[in-house]
């Protein structure tokens, strides 16, 4: 019921089975309402009422009409929080009226500074839904829920990545991030136990190493010092590990119960680690845990991140329980034999099935395919690396680089290219996949082709360079 712009609802609905008692004097232009020894009283075309003896303001008049009290809404909790004892609260956004112990989560906002990251965590007491939103100079996390606690006001942070964080409200819950001038990218994602959305701002790295050779060998110092130059830092190099499968999607099965998606995440994680420790890169995964991630979201992390690599890991499975080795695969239209068609059809139905494609999709497709058409020599070459040191450790000399329409591979802006480790349909392999000795060794042979075809990259951008310096005035 609307009145004018004030909004009043009648008592009776609002109290409708919270067990409060009705003395009702409508000669007095009164009404007393009490709860457990508790008394407040509304009087008509009155603003005040009073709640255990003390007074309290509505927004609007409480009124005495056809019979029955009106009250505006918003002074409904400010009467029966006291009156009844418990927290009572109302949300305009839902017209939700909270009384008692209904749970109302709980949000705590922590931040963290560090050189070039800073990291926003909102840390909820039970499952709330969050949004993430991009703006101009400034990144939004909202709430969409009526009933959100959260303890947090604001908080101004150094180091010029992050400006300022601030809780603003509003019917959405929102918190607002004002962007630095060293911020570049965000990376923002979901976590369980307790539930948790993390905001990772990257800052414009600082200048990076040169490639590194992950042998111990010493490095020679450089001969001649660089000549001081005007040119942008160049930013650290990134690579993107995608570990195959996850969630309800397990990928292939061995026979001996060992999962393609399990297998995949501790490989993606211990190469993390070695390409961090080895080359001094940084290095992000599609995914962290036993989740199912769209293959088009793998690649879109990838562009995301501005990756310079973008690998796919898998295990291969064979109606041949004899089948066994590695098999390193980059993107083409055709297969380059039947086998790969298969290979590339078993690890292309991990779309997720019945899933909308987005509008326009085959237009992004399409581009997306142009994106790594742009790359496909050096996504060769790269595959060449890998497979090359790959076939030492895993014996598979003759099986050689393959190319196929893997889907996870087309939307990769980079150098991208698919392992098939092993054979986890073949009972050898899939022990040897379990087995820590073995792992190390593909992580080893990996992080090896990884370093060839950087140097070699390194090597051509430099054969170039002197063109491109003598070009410039
Ligand atoms: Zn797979």
């Amino acid at each position: 019921m609307v009145r004018g712009d004030l909004e009043l609802v009648p008592l009776y609905v609002v109290i409708a089975g919270l067990g409060i008692n009705v003395h009702s004097d409508a000669t007095a232009g009164a009404i007393t309402l009490t709860y457990q020894g508790r008394e407040a009283s509304l009087y008509h075309k009155k603003s005040l009422a009073s709640v255990g003896g003390e007074l309290r303001l509505l927004s609007s008049p409480a009124l005495f009409e056809g019979g029955q009290w009106l009250v505006p809404v918003d002074g409904v909790p400010r009467l029966l929080g006291p009156l009844l004892g418990k927290r009572a609260e109302w949300r305009p956004a839902s017209r939700v009226l909270i009384v008692g112990n209904v749970a109302v989560p709980r949000v705590g906002v922590t931040t963290f500074v560090s050189g070039d990251l800073v990291r926003v965590v909102l840390e909820a007491s039970e499952k709330v839904p969050f949004r993430v939103l991009q703006e101009e100079g400034r990144v939004t996390a909202a709430i969409p829920r009526d009933a959100v606690e959260v303890a947090f006001s604001q908080e101004r942070l150094t180091g010029g990545i992050v400006d300022l964080v601030q809780y603003i409200g509003g019917p959405e819950n929102t918190l607002s991030v004002t962007l630095g001038r060293r911020f570049q990218q965000l990376k923002a994602f979901e976590q369980d136990g307790p539930p948790r959305l993390v905001l990772e701002f990257h800052a414009i790295p600082t200048p990076t190493r040169a490639v590194r050779d992950p042998s111990p060998s010493p490095v020679p110092a450089p001969t001649r010092a660089a000549p001081p130059t005007q040119a942008e830092p160049s930013r650290q190099r990134t690579v993107v590990i995608d570990p195959g499968h996850g969630g309800d999607e397990t990928g292939a099965k061995g026979p001996g119960g060992t999962l393609e998606k399990d297998v995949t995440l501790v490989l993606a994680r211990k190469l993390r680690s070695a390409i961090m420790n080895g080359l001094g890169y940084q290095v992000f995964l599609t995914r962290d845990r036993d989740d199912e991630v769209p293959l088009d979201e793998r690649t879109a992390i990838a562009n995301n991140y501005k990756a310079d690599l973008f690998l796919s890991i898998h295990t291969n499975a064979s109606r041949s329980h004899g089948a066994n080795g590695s098999e390193v695969y980059f993107l083409s239209y055709q297969a380059s034999d039947e086998e790969s068609r298969r290979v590339a059809m078993t690890e292309g139905a991990a779309l997720p099935v019945g899933t909308p494609a987005p509008a326009g999709s085959d237009l992004a497709l399409i581009l997306w395919d142009m994106a790594q058409a742009e790359h496909l020599e050096e996504s060769s070459a790269l595959a060449s690396r890998l497979q090359e040191e790959l076939a030492a450790v895993t014996g598979s000399e003759t099986r050689g680089i393959k190319q196929a329409p893997f889907r996870v591979l087309v939307g990769a802006a980079m150098p991208a290219a698919l392992v098939e480790v092993a054979f986890i349909s073949n009972p050898e392999e899939e022990k040897l996949l379990a087995s820590e000795t073995f792992q190390n060794k593909v992580v080893g042979a990996i992080l090896k082709g990884i370093s060839r075809f950087e140097n070699d990259q390194a090597r051509r951008a430099e054969s170039l360079a002197p063109a491109a310096r003598s070009a410039s005035p």
